[in-house]
């Protein structure tokens, strides 16, 4: 795994933690639920969970000190998904945008390799090998030297650089749907 999707794998836990309420604040409340029938439940005052159990009249009075009940507050586990997911959709986003830039600078770094002396070198050494002939026909002059894995690039083994002409080179990179040199 990469450091930013490492980074992104931490900012998601954190996120989790945040979001996973202990509802250490609650207060009872009076809910009017479908039919107009008045309930008394403990509400979440954090992310707006209800106990599903309500309280009956007598004893939710007895606690309250009183009829003077807050109103449930229906919107408030809306209000608190709503932050979570808009949390989580700017870690998303954040990242994307991370992981774009870091593909652009590889890209950049790359192009700029290619048209240093040293890769100018080592694509003379491979073209020399191959006594100037496409190593996939053998009948063409090689024309492109291509990489066929990206592990050591910049400090690659020759074995890994093999002379083509454009169209075995073409065939090749349609097969496998890649762009690179
Ligand atoms: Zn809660
Ligand atoms: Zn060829
Ligand atoms: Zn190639």
């Amino acid at each position: 795994m990469n450091d930013i999707e490492s980074e992104k794998n931490r900012a998601l836990e954190e996120h989790h933690a945040k979001f996973s309420c202990s509802h250490d604040t609650q207060q009872l409340r009076k809910r009017i639920v479908a039919g107009g029938s008045e309930q008394y439940v403990l509400q979440c005052l954090t992310c707006g969970w209800a106990a599903c159990q309500p309280i009956k009249k007598e004893k939710a009075f007895q606690i309250n000190g009183g009829e003077d009940f807050t109103p449930y507050d229906e919107t408030l586990h809306e209000q608190w998904n709503a932050r979570k997911n808009e949390e989580k959709n700017r870690i998303d986003r954040e990242y994307n945008a991370k992981r774009a830039k870091k593909e652009t600078e590889s890209y950049k770094n790359y192009s700029k390799y290619l048209k240093s002396q040293e890769w100018k070198r080592k694509r003379e050494k491979v073209i020399a090998r191959a006594n100037g002939l496409c190593e996939g026909c053998l009948e063409n002059p090689a024309e492109v030297v291509h990489h066929l894995n990206y592990d050591h690039v910049g400090s690659e083994f020759l074995f890994e650089l093999v002379a083509l002409c454009e169209l075995c080179h073409n065939r090749l990179h349609d097969n496998k749907g890649s762009n690179g040199g």
